[in-house]
């Protein structure tokens, strides 16, 4: 009796002491100010932006906002506050592009134990650049069974290792020799078998639905599949269809029936027309599409994800890629500018993603002068990274824009992004969830690895 009371009375003080410390750290107001505020959905910018936050969640926001007296403010001047930026299409867990088949070779040589411990960098590199929230679409090794996009969401989530809010899509989907297929290109049976449903690769409706019901299992919040070739596969043409219009609809319907949403590689038109048909959620690439699948997208409401900086950095690096996929780079390219400027006039919903791992990540924001350059209005190519990517992700309700309940993830840049887009370069105010994760420069992480960055190419694309 004596001891346990000796024990117990210690532990009361030890809880009622941490209760005391959480419920401080929970009423901690902050209130951000700065001279501009963008909202997430709105026209225009507003001047004066005040945003005020309690634990997680933002309890008050305008420009004539009263300031509680015991709050701690932090006033960033002449910067402009924004809903932290979201990115829909990452590939956080491979490494950047840059030479082609020394990161093939790489890929048979890494351990993938390691390819995870390097990607634990690259999250908070991202993170940092203001993305707060990442779509991950896509995360295989050759031969390897591992969901190592699975592991860096839930390390994330539990606080062991800082980076952005993830929604991943573990292998994605693809038929046999496709933009998927991660033998494609080797030698015959080097790995000694044929991939299948368990490496993302299925062919025939039921093996298709197989395939979806595998990877939510393992921790799958949205499906992505290849349905038309791609740039940086070597076994196929970037524009043919790779799955059938009755494979897609089993695709379509097993995911949704799952609550997960669906995102499709695609860079030809018929494959674009017979995905948008399907019911896909969103389109990747989709450089090649024509205008009448461009305007079938706007009648059905399906995204477009442009990734126009995948297609710029493989570009500008041409010559380090074999010259199958310069031919394929090349065409893809010429085309995708003319897509674009088409979905803009046309009114298609745009959504922000970029391909990161195409390039170095956290270089995401890139992206934004690239829309921008096409034709977009600043405001606008603003939404697709805030309010646009919220809806697309399904998670509008929780974030993407400055709105009283909504979760403080809140981001600042110099200067105005309206006048110059680039400033979304600059983020140097982030902050997850009410937690601050940078004010000023980078940490000394990520400003060690963005100038130790070596040149590797993965075939995501
Ligand atoms: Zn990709």
């Amino acid at each position: 009796m004596r001891i346990a009371s000796r024990l117990y009375y210690p532990a009361v003080i030890v809880i009622l002491l941490f209760s005391v410390v959480a419920a401080g750290a929970a009423d901690q107001t902050i209130v951000l100010k700065a001279v501009r505020m963008f909202d997430g959905k709105s026209k225009a910018l507003t001047q004066n932006g005040v945003v005020i936050v309690q634990g997680d969640k933002i309890v008050d926001v305008g420009s004539n906002v009263a300031i509680p007296s015991d709050a701690k403010v932090i006033d960033l001047g002449d910067m402009t506050l924004s809903p932290g930026f979201m990115d829909a299409h990452t590939h956080l867990t491979l490494d950047f592009s840059g030479d082609f088949n020394k990161r093939r070779l790489e890929q048979l040589d890494l351990n993938v134990s390691e390819q995870a411990i390097r990607a634990v960098g690259y999250a908070r590199r991202t993170v940092e650049a203001g993305f707060t929230t990442v779509r991950d679409v896509g995360s295989r090794f050759v031969s390897s069974r591992e969901f190592v996009d699975v592991a860096l969401r839930n390390a994330i989530n539990k606080g062991v290792i800082v980076g952005p809010r993830m929604l991943v899509a573990t292998k994605g989907i693809g038929a046999t020799g496709g933009h998927f297929d991660p033998t494609g290109g080797f030698r015959d049976f080097l790995f000694g078998r044929e991939p299948d449903y368990t490496d993302g690769i299925a062919n025939g409706p039921d093996e298709v639905r197989k395939a979806v019901r595998f990877e939510v299992k393992n921790g799958a919040d949205v499906i992505k599949a290849a349905v038309s070739g791609g740039v940086l596969s070597l076994a196929d043409e970037v524009d043919t269809p790779q799955f059938t219009p009755a494979e897609m609809a089993a695709l379509v319907d097993e995911s949704h029936r799952l609550r997960k949403k669906v995102a499709v590689h695609c860079h030809g038109d018929q494959a674009a027309h017979e995905a948008i048909e399907a019911g896909v959620d969103s389109i990747e690439h989709g450089s090649f599409m024509k205008p009448q699948t461009v305007a079938f997208m706007k009648q059905k409401g399906t995204f477009l994800t442009p990734t126009l900086m995948a297609s710029e950095y493989i570009m500008s690096k041409i010559d380090q890629y074999p010259p199958t996929l310069q031919a394929k780079a090349r065409e893809a390219t010429a085309a995708r500018s003319e897509m674009f400027r088409n979905a803009v006039k046309t009114g298609v919903r745009i959504s922000f993603g970029t391909d990161a791992a195409v390039f170095p990540h956290g270089q995401n924001a890139k992206e934004f002068a690239l829309m921008t350059g096409l034709g977009m209005a600043a405001i606008d190519a603003l939404k697709s990274a805030t309010s646009n990517d919220a809806e697309l992700l399904g998670i509008a309700q929780k974030v993407g824009t400055l709105e009283k309940g909504k979760l403080a993830d809140i981001i600042a840049m110099p200067g105005d992004p309206i006048a110059d887009i680039t400033a979304t370069e600059r983020v140097s105010f982030v902050m997850k969830e009410g937690k601050i994760i940078r004010n000023g420069p980078p940490s000394m992480q990520t400003a060690a690895e963005s100038t130790n960055i070596t040149d590797i190419a993965a075939p995501v694309d």
